[in-house]
């Protein structure tokens, strides 16, 4: 499905074939000589073909376009060889532009290994072939061209600002229309659903990282907030009040799980009250599994770096307790 969203910017709906996040909203900017396209949906038979099935009937000058990829997830990112082919200018910010390159290799994933015995999972038998974020993802890398904030794409009459959102991903980039109070923000800020805020190793407070990145957005004169997922925002303030919100009774809610006692990411994870159409955490997909223990694992840092908590490394396994 195609929608008008404002003068001369489109948005197609790519679908998500069995995925919870439901579909991509990909935005097409028209100008008069290029146009802009952000995002791409998953390398996927169905999700290409609702791309450019979409663009076709935008008659999008396929010569003349150029990407824009917001953060690293493949469902933004997994389709951008395409564009390669085509010969189009390919822009991400340096950090997630990287990063995407090196998840095309397959010793990147490697690492998932241990986090898989770091957070307990062994025991649900989760592996890395079950992951979306791996199944589909971009499997060569492309030539990106690298822009973060201080710089500007000019596309007719718009001037987009790129403004740097960490969190979500180490290195997610958004785009302001400071005239016309546009914002794209690929997941930063998303109605209805929360984005995920997951472990990405090291010892970097991410949490905190994204709610800087909330804090910043907050500020901004903003009339139309264009999300990657679901509904358009029009009132972006009273939606990070929400975010805001959320994440400090999650950090709670975490808290008093720990009251149990020394708890692994797992076993907290598996203690927390998730949306999911699962009766219990042995019904969870593997998928969501991991994706839970990673949410949790980053409010664990963000409790350990806060001085609440205390953690232990042993055997590769970390537990966490109440200090
Ligand atoms: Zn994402």
């Amino acid at each position: 499905m195609i929608t008008k969203v404002y003068d001369d910017i489109y948005k197609i709906d790519v679908s998500l074939p069995d995925n919870p996040l439901k579909s991509l909203n990909v935005y097409v900017i028209k100008g008069d000589k290029k146009s802009l396209v952000l995002d791409t949906g998953f390398n996927q038979k169905e999700c290409e073909t609702a791309l450019f099935d979409g663009l076709g009937d935008l008659n999008i000058d396929m010569s003349n376009v150029e990407l824009f990829i917001t953060h690293l997830h493949s469902d933004h990112s997994g389709m951008a060889h395409l564009f390669q082919e085509l010969g189009a200018k390919i822009y991400s910010g340096e950090v997630d532009g990287k990063l995407i390159n090196h998840m095309a290799s397959e010793e990147h994933w490697d690492r998932f290994e241990g986090e898989i015995k770091m957070f307990d999972l062994e025991k649900d038998k989760v592996t890395i072939s079950e992951h979306p974020g791996f199944k589909y993802r971009l499997t060569k890398p492309v030539d990106f061209t690298f822009i973060n904030e201080g710089k500007a794409i000019q596309i007719g009459k718009y001037f987009f600002e790129v403004i740097d959102l960490p969190g979500h991903t180490p290195g997610q980039v958004g785009l302001y229309e400071r005239n016309h109070k546009l914002f794209f923000g690929g997941d930063h800020v998303l109605d209805r659903i929360t984005p995920n805020i997951a472990y990405w190793g090291g010892d970097e407070n991410i949490l905190a990282t994204y709610l800087n990145s909330l804090g910043k957005v907050y500020s901004l004169d903003i009339d139309y907030l264009f999300p990657a997922h679901r509904n358009i925002i029009r009132d972006h303030t009273r939606r990070i009040n929400e975010l805001i919100l959320h994440h400090r009774e999650r950090l709670g809610e975490i808290l008093k799980i720990l009251k149990d006692g020394e708890s692994t990411v797992r076993d907290v994870a598996s203690k927390m009250e998730w949306r999911i159409r699962a009766k219990d955490w042995d019904d969870f997909p593997l998928a969501q599994k991991w994706f839970a223990s990673s949410e949790a694992m980053s409010h664990l840092e963000h409790l350990y770096h806060s001085g609440l908590i205390q953690k232990n490394l042993v055997h590769g396994k970390l537990y966490f307790k109440l200090k």
